[in-house]
């Protein structure tokens, strides 16, 4: 027998309103990141003392030189695109748990005075609008809406 697609009503089954609210330390740097934002809606890095390349967020070990970081250096809000994608494509966004609405640009930003490469959200889903090298600059939350994650940095958008 085989199942008539024009008489049969597709059946969904729910998991159920189930939630695991969890909360995590983001150690030393990590809240000196978000608070450097929060107070002066700037970048913080760390340059290391080996190789003395900066990155963005600060972390505690350089990964190739195995240097203990202490150095943070403020940067900018300002960046440089090194690679994009728009998203077509409808997925559920981890960080709120519902569908981030579509389409939407995720960007790797290289951030002025930075050496690594930074991920957000860029504010532009016009492919004829943006383009590898663009410079883009943060947009925050207020003050009083941020709540020291990811998220206090709403998106970037292009400057030139
Ligand atoms: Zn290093």
């Amino acid at each position: 027998m085989a199942a008539d697609t024009d008489k049969t009503e597709l059946l969904t089954v729910s998991s159920g309103g189930q939630a695991m609210p969890y909360e995590w330390s983001i150690g030393l740097y990590g809240s000196r990141f978000f608070q450097e934002i929060k107070e002066h809606k700037r970048f913080l890095g760390i340059r290391c003392p080996k190789c003395g390349l900066v990155r963005v967020p600060p972390r505690r070990i350089c990964g190739p030189c195995f240097q203990k970081l202490e150095e943070l250096v403020p940067l900018s809000d300002t960046g440089t695109i090194t690679a994009f994608s728009i998203v077509s494509y409808p997925f559920i966004d981890p960080d709120t748990g519902v569908q981030r609405p579509i389409p939407y640009t995720y960007g790797y930003i290289r951030m002025d005075g930075a050496d690594n490469i930074f991920s957000h959200l860029i504010n532009e889903t016009d492919v004829e609008k943006i383009k590898v090298g663009m410079k883009v600059r943060a947009v925050f939350k207020a003050p009083e809406e941020m709540c020291g994650n990811i998220q206090d940095i709403r998106y970037f958008e292009i400057i030139r």
